[in-house]
């Protein structure tokens, strides 16, 4: 297939949605032809609430002095995790806020701890963001901060904290936030020493649909250098309890239509992608489930505790039975996951 420029992406995008969706879903199958969707049972654990970077976007966070503000231990961490094991779940999906305190040697315990603790858990943790300021505020370099924590048991880092990587957009919905470049380069980084990640976008704040494909230029050119990048998630802003809609109350809920027109572009902007999710967080089940006809292949996580997005007014749940249903339901076959996309187990 001829790889998108920025051009023929603009054009592409005034195609009517069944149209675009036909051409990602045809791309869908020459990369998946045997018609399997998986998906990983996994937990979201928000290991702190507190955080400095304040983006207006986020409804989650907390000061350090606020009455909700927390840290969890290490013993109610290995609760869930627990929790999690009963169910037969896999990954943790560690994210925080970035904790103005926390060091590299809290990070380095708490995942030797778990590492020791559950052999069988695999971590998936700390965005971009959390790592540059590990690496700022412990006075080391974010390829050291990968290293010591992968020496400690972190298998991968989340695209969290991507949002969209233009300055511009940046500058107005999280101006202290890590820009676009150094986004670009903590996950280089996790890339050269082996530790693959996944990329994220979060789109319908103040973007322009240039500043849209300049993201998937950005991650399909590292993708080129690297191959790190394990699937593609986008998701939409979520808006409530936040102070971006106070100051931009003109910015509306993303349509479903919007939602799958730009999954499907990315199924055929991001041709060196293999995996790309449906977001049923943000979107609902069964917007989730149509998403797979339009390029996704994945159904993302069980996500057994989600916390940030319910924080802006979204609290959509899925069982893994209902997961298998809505697989069940378009024809394909469900296929839980591990965090490398093995597959574990079938349900024919
Ligand atoms: S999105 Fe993350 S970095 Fe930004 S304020 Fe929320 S918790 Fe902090």
């Amino acid at each position: 297939m001829k790889r998108v420029d920025k051009k023929e992406a603009l054009e592409l995008l005034k195609l009517p949605l069944s149209e675009l969706g036909r051409l990602a879903f045809e791309r869908k199958r020459e990369l998946h032809p045997d018609k399997i969707t998986t998906f990983v049972v996994d937990r979201n654990i928000n290991y702190t609430n507190v955080c400095w970077v304040d983006c207006k976007f986020c409804a989650f966070y907390r000061h350090k002095k606020d009455e909700s503000a927390y840290i969890l231990s290490f013993e109610e961490i290995g609760r869930k995790i627990e929790e999690l094991i009963d169910i037969g779940g896999t990954q943790v999906l560690f994210q925080g806020g970035v904790h103005p305190n926390l060091k590299i040697e809290w990070y380095e315990e708490l995942v030797e701890w778990i590492s020791k603790h559950y052999p069988t858990i695999t971590i998936h943790g700390f965005s971009a963001i959390e790592i540059d300021y590990i690496a700022k505020i412990s006075k080391i370099s974010t390829k050291e901060v990968l290293e010591r924590l992968q020496s400690k048991g972190l298998y991968s880092i989340p695209g969290a904290g991507a949002e969209i990587l233009s300055d511009s957009v940046r500058d107005i919905i999280a101006p202290k936030k890590l820009d676009a470049d150094k986004w670009i380069e903590v996950h280089e980084n996790a890339h050269n020493i082996g530790m693959k990640s996944t990329a994220t976008m979060m789109f319908g704040t103040v973007e322009k649909d240039d500043d849209i494909i300049e993201h998937w230029e950005r991650i399909r050119s590292l993708q080129d250098r690297t191959g790190g990048f394990r699937a593609f998630i986008l998701w939409s802003f979520q808006n409530q309890n936040t102070a971006l809609k106070a100051e931009f109350p003109d910015i509306k809920k993303q349509s479903s239509n919007r939602y799958l027109k730009l999954l499907a572009l990315s199924r055929l902007f991001l041709d060196n992608f293999k995996n790309i999710q449906s977001s049923w967080v943000t979107q609902g089940s069964h917007i989730g489930q149509l998403a797979l006809m339009f390029g996704a292949n994945d159904l993302g996580s069980t996500m057994m505790e989600e916390n940030v997005v319910a924080a802006a007014g979204m609290a959509h749940r899925m069982s893994q039975d209902e997961m298998i249903r809505l697989i069940r339901d378009i024809g394909e076959i469900p296929a839980k996951r591990d965090t490398a996309y093995n597959i574990l187990e079938f349900y024919k």
